[in-house]
């Protein structure tokens, strides 16, 4: 598997610094929570993961290498971050065909997905019905759909009903169980607890802690 590592990652909005010095490291057949409150870096970090905005110093690395380098990403890393660009008229399934021709990837892992995702017969109407969590589950299912090493999911429960955040935590282990290298940041540490391994915890663009939320717990 591919580890992910975010190296002294700085950034700055203006005078705001979203950025400061992130560091720590994603392992294979781990779930990684990222836990802060609003603010504290997390997108921002995970936006320079993906090379979707460069850092004003520092590196992030998918496998030693940086995600721009690449050459068929969605193959090595599945992120659902929340700019998806879903197409009220296109059915969910149409819309994982698009992205699965458009990365090379295989027809045929579009059902697999939608199964995996729970969508198999909303997948067949238009994505303009779907509540936040059917959305949600279309971006997961979009980030699954090149059998990735490495799973990156910024916020998965929003918007998710009880029954969403129970599916998505067991998806989470089962991703890790596979080996895969498993990403997912909240605000709330309690959608984590129980699933994640161990929690990356920030505030003001660093790493406060890193442990598991058991002995985190212990230490208050
Ligand atoms: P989180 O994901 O933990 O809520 P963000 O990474 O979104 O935090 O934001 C970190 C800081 O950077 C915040 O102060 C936020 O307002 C600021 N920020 C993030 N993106 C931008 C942007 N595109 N322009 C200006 N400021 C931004
Ligand atoms: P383009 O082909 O225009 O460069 P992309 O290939 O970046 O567009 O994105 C195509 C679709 O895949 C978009 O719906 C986008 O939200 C989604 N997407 C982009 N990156 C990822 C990723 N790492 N994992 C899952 N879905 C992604």
């Amino acid at each position: 598997g591919a580890s992910i590592e975010v190296i002294e990652l700085r950034k700055r909005f203006g005078s705001t610094v979203a950025l400061d010095g992130m560091s720590f490291t994603v392992a294979p057949g781990k779930v990684t929570g990222f836990v802060g409150p609003n603010g504290a870096g997390k997108s921002t970090t995970i936006r320079a993961i993906l090379g979707l905005d460069a850092p004003d110093a520092g590196r992030a690395l998918i496998g030693g290498a940086a995600y721009r380098r690449l050459r068929h990403p969605l193959r090595h890393v599945g992120a659902l971050v929340d700019d998806a660009a879903l197409q009220p008229g296109r059915t969910g399934r149409n819309h994982l065909l698009w992205i699965a021709r458009s990365q090379k990837i295989e027809a045929g892992r579009v059902d697999a997905v939608l199964e995996q995702v729970g969508l198999t017969s909303a997948g067949r109407r238009k994505a303009g019905g779907y509540s936040l969590g059917m959305r949600q589950r279309l971006g997961i299912g979009a980030a699954l759909l090149g059998d990735p090493a490495v799973v990156i999911l910024d916020e998965p429960f929003n918007g998710m009903d009880p029954e969403g955040i129970i599916w998505m935590r067991g998806l989470l282990r089962t991703l890790a169980q596979e080996k895969r290298s498993v990403l997912v940041s909240s605000h709330l540490m309690g959608e984590l607890q129980g699933t994640a391994d161990h929690v990356v915890v920030v505030g003001r663009g660093r790493v406060l802690a890193d442990a598991s939320i058991d002995d985190l717990v212990a230490r208050v």
